[in-house]
């Protein structure tokens, strides 16, 4: 089928996420990618495109990462589908234990046993890994003696997904303001990385802490980069901090890191930057590499004791393909590609080149504000106007002219490409980046 019969058929019925249709169908001339291999995809037109954002975040091994096609085809070879109800497969016992073993903490001596994270629960995305960790907090204080342990403190700016539970948690106005009536009334405390937000931040959450140890079922958080608000950054001595203060009241640290871990910090996850274990920790997204859905939400031995015992201590929960046999082969693989080819290593050496790169945009070009970086992220803001501001969207057509795939949140210009993008395409990228802010700056 041609290009232009494509663009009509999808231009007629497909609805596409976080898209203003009307303008859309009236304006956008689509990529139509055919085919994608490594950072680059390539489109109908037979032209080619740097990943900047490795597809919403995902692809951090590259598109079709050859060990992970081997591997998901090998898997579908034997078995696609079935459900975890009374049953079990390879993939999914396999990668449990693959994953507990390396979670934060997993290795350290003297931590009690009860806080290691020795207990995985398989959903689809991250908006469910999300929903899974709210439920199993809930649900285990409902029936250990603390029901009124309900409420979640949430920081300002935080994106934890699409369900009305995780948009619940979430706090970046944009996203939720609309569904307000239906959601769930939290805690909402100013983020780390607003301005001077640090100790403010700390100083709210331990009053709301005070205010009711009672009703708080925990803070959810982002560790280190929040990244959906617009790749806002802090220290991860904050997570530290709030950790302690969980600890005091003895209530949970969620770690929602289905953008932050699997290495896009540098660390595998965000939360190790701190030393930090949490009692529930998010995955998806890298977790299987960009390849096809699939998540995880590790627990605390303490957590899952708490499901134990007494005669219906089922969590609630459960989704058709909980822990598919495609999705856990593929993310087992992951993790042995990040072994062999030393994908954290990798990020480490190459994070100095694209903190040193967006500091020198801001520095030489006119206009740009607030460069900052952590591990395989770089941002820089576009000075002024509000979230859905115009200016990005002049940034995305300029970096389309150089093949580059850029798609700036609002004003916030960033990359987040694969972590083992090759040092030559990586050059390209910043280079790229630059190029089409000078284009914009100079009107
Ligand atoms: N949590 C965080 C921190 C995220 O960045 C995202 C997605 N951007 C989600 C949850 C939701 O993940 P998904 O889109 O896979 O549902």
């Amino acid at each position: 089928m041609d290009r232009a019969t494509l663009v009509g058929l999808d231009k007629q019925h497909v609805w596409h996420p976080y898209t203003a249709m009307e303008q859309y169908i009236a304006k956008t001339d689509p990529l139509v990618i055919v085919r994608a291999e490594g950072v680059w995809l390539h489109d109908a037109d037979g032209r080619r495109y740097l990943d900047a954002n490795g597809s919403w975040w995902v692809s951090t091994l590259g598109h079709r990462h050859p060990r992970l096609v081997h591997a998901l085809t090998e898997q579908l070879g034997s078995l696609a589908h079935v459900s975890l109800a009374g049953i079990t497969h390879g993939p999914a016992a396999r990668l449990g234990a693959e994953l507990t073993a390396l979670a934060p903490g997993a290795d350290r001596a003297g931590v009690p046993s009860e806080q290691k994270l020795s207990r995985v629960f398989y959903s689809d995305n991250g908006s469910t890994a999300v929903e899974v960790a709210i439920k199993m907090a809930a649900q285990y204080w409902a029936q250990n003696g603390r029901p009124r342990r309900t409420r979640f403190i949430t920081l300002t700016g935080a994106f934890h997904g699409e369900t009305i539970g995780a948009t619940s948690v979430g706090g970046v106005h944009e996203f939720r303001d609309v569904f307000g009536p239906l959601l769930f009334d939290v805690v909402h405390v100013p983020s780390p990385a607003e301005p001077d937000g640090h100790a403010r931040a700390l100083a709210e959450v331990k009053a709301a802490l005070a205010a009711d140890p009672d009703g708080i079922a925990g803070v959810i958080l982002e560790p280190v980069l929040q990244g959906a608000a617009g790749m806002w950054m802090s220290s991860p001595d904050f997570v530290r901090e709030v950790r302690e203060a969980t600890r005091a009241v003895d209530t949970f640290l969620i770690a929602d890191e289905v953008f932050t871990g699997m290495g896009r910090t540098g660390a595998r996850f965000a939360v190790d930057l701190a030393g930090v274990m949490p009692d529930l920790l998010c995955l998806a997204k890298a977790l299987s590499g960009g390849m096809l859905p699939f998540a995880a939400t590790l627990a605390s031995e303490r957590i899952f004791q708490g499901f134990l015992g007494a005669k219906d201590r089922a969590l609630y929960y459960g989704h058709s393909y909980c822990g598919n046999p495609l999705g856990a082969a593929v993310a087992r693989e992951v993790l042995a590609v990040y072994r062999d080819e030393d994908v954290l290593g990798q990020v480490q050496r190459k994070a100095p080149r694209v903190k040193a790169a967006f500091e020198r945009m801001a520095a030489t070009l006119p206009g740009l504000v607030r460069p900052r970086a952590v591990g395989m992220v770089g941002a820089v803001d576009l000075g002024g106007g509000g979230y859905f501001a115009d200016s990005g969207w002049r940034v995305y057509e300029a970096a389309r002219r150089r093949g580059l795939y850029l798609r700036p949140m609002g004003n916030t210009v960033y990359i987040a490409p694969a972590l083992n993008i090759p040092d030559a395409d990586l050059d390209l990228l910043l280079a790229g980046v630059e190029d089409s802010l000078r284009e914009v700056a100079a009107g």
